[in-house]
């Protein structure tokens, strides 16, 4: 039987079945239902695996919130998803208090020590306001519903939002055959497959915030499983080499940021501890740096996979080390029951070899629809695929290479120009500490590149230098017409840079 730990505290499964059935009776009194939603607003904790699967015994979607937003943002996802309740940390109550919208039941979570600490949280502010309703209070005094087993609960997710505002992927309730396949599927795409007969033996670490998909699906089917599930408050890569050594961590889910961060740790802090319990680390959600992706496969062995995926799709590809080192820079190969095309601008599959905007098909998409606005749906649907609004190709062995977002793709003088590709050498050049390309409007061109760079500290960067740099490295077409530098680039937790908040600016009133 696994159980679920943050700091000092533990919940086993059986613990988490009763305290998720008293939450779902309670929810159950407010009129909360099938088809009804739940604002799970909280940092990863024991209390997001509650209020998530009370949800889910009822037929009830939680609706994980990214509790970085600004009370704007939270406004904006409260309202759309029309949560009947949110389960919300302390600490993050007071800034969005006025965006909850009346009539919405509010459960507080007493922020813990652990995530307190992470957050450098003041004491006064971890504690339950007078007159809220405490979450633990509230349950202890709930009579369980009837026992039921739990099932990863049909959860609606925002999309990150990189492109527009986010998306809610609100799936119909699987069939009990649908949710046996999707573990199935999720359990091959995570690496837990082998320890289905003892799940005892799964140790993860989730690394990622639970509000995005991937974290999120990660913890819970592992939970789900019976594995153990370690909740690294915030992301600390030392803190995670420790937690390898110290908990025999066998499983682990990245985003490449956490390898740029991984690598630079000093070689003596690498070598210090002992990572032999990891059995199958796997990562998505941004590109990685191929030269970082080769460090980290010498370190810690052949055992870094790699999927493609996105919201409404889950898992489309996946590809484990030597895969990868013999087709490096793939996203992978397509996972059983997905399919990956690649088609022309008029919806024609090409060939391999040629680039067009990557459309899939995989086991979970069949049933989504965006929460209260499907049109998007509609617009991305390629007769039966989905388009996440990649643009790639695919080699001779039906690996998958992406290219860059297609909202992303420059034209400039009606040439095709990936950012992506100038982001991936300007993160060579010396001095770099990150950046992003993107086009601007042009008189002559239509579209013109510019490049935002953050230099490393006391990295002594001009403009010419690095025009310079990319002249020697990229075609002159790519060499960005202007550079500008900016002290910290506005970067997702996942690694997704918000090149929309960067170039929004520039094209006001004219997009
Ligand atoms: P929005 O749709 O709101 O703009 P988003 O597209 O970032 O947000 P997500 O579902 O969070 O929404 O992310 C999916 C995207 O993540 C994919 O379309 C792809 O661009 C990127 N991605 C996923 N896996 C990889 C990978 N292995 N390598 C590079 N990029 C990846």
């Amino acid at each position: 039987m696994g159980e679920i730990t943050s700091g000092e505290r533990r919940l086993t499964t059986e613990e988490l079945q009763d305290r998720a059935a008293r939450a779902a009776s309670g929810f159950k009194e407010l009129g909360i239902g099938q088809g009804d939603t739940v604002a799970v607003y909280l940092r990863n904790d024991l209390a997001f695996f509650e209020a998530s699967f009370a949800a889910g015994l009822l037929g009830a979607y939680p609706v994980p919130v990214n509790w970085h937003y600004t009370e704007a943002e939270a406004r904006y996802l409260l309202e759309n998803c029309e949560a009947k309740a949110v389960v919300i940390h302390a600490d993050l109550l007071e800034p969005i208090r006025a965006a909850i919208p009346a009539g919405v039941a509010v459960f507080v979570v007493e922020t813990p020590p652990e995530i307190a600490a992470a957050y450098a949280i003041a004491p006064e502010r971890c504690r339950v306001p007078p007159g809220a309703t405490d979450w633990s209070t509230w349950l202890g005094a709930l009579t369980p519903l009837p026992p039921t087993p739990i099932e990863p609960p049909s959860t609606m997710i925002y999309t990150s939002g990189t492109t527009g505002h986010p998306k809610g992927v609100r799936r119909a309730p699987p069939t009990p055959e649908q949710a046996q396949g999707f573990i199935v599927v999720l359990a091959k795409g995570f690496g837990f497959a082998d320890d289905l007969a003892d799940p005892s033996r799964i140790v993860t670490v989730v690394t990622g915030p639970m509000y995005h998909s991937a974290p999120n699906a990660y913890g819970t089917i592992a939970a789900r499983l019976g594995g153990n599930v370690i909740l690294q408050p915030r992301y600390d890569s030392e803190d995670l080499l420790k937690l390898i050594e110290t908990r025999k961590v066998t499983h682990l889910h990245m985003v490449p940021i956490m390898f740029n961060r991984l690598v630079k740790l000093p070689d003596d802090v690498k070598a210090r501890y002992d990572l032999s319990s990891l059995k199958f680390v796997i990562h998505a959600a941004a590109p990685v740096s191929p030269p970082i992706k080769r460090q980290m496969i010498e370190w810690w062995g052949p055992i870094i996979n790699e999927y493609y995926g996105a919201t409404e799709t889950g898992i489309v590809t996946l590809c484990n080390s030597q895969e990868w080192l013999a087709h490096p820079g793939t996203v992978g190969k397509a996972l059983d029951f997905s399919t990956v095309k690649i088609l022309s601008a008029d919806g024609q599959e090409l060939p391999q070899g040629e680039i067009g905007e990557v459309a899939a098909k995989t086991h979970i998409i069949s049933d989504f629809t965006y929460h209260g606005d499907d049109s998007k749906r509609q617009a991305s649907d390629r007769g039966g695929l989905f388009a996440p609004g990649d643009v790639g190709y695919l080699d001779a062995d039906g690996f998958l290479y992406l290219c860059d977002r297609a909202k992303d793709m420059v034209i400039s003088g009606g040439v095709n120009i990936y950012p992506a590709e100038i982001e991936a050498e300007l993160h060579k050049m010396p001095g770099v500490a990150d950046c992003a390309v993107f086009g601007v409007p042009d008189d002559e061109y239509g579209e013109a590149l510019l490049a935002v760079v953050q230099p490393q500290p006391g990295a002594d960067l001009t403009e010419a230098a690095v025009r310079g740099y990319l002249r020697e490295h990229v075609a002159g077409y790519k060499v960005p017409k202007k550079v500008e530098f900016l002290a910290d680039l506005p970067r997702e937790d996942s690694g997704k840079i918000f090149k929309r908040k960067l170039r929004e600016p520039y094209w006001e009133g004219l997009d």
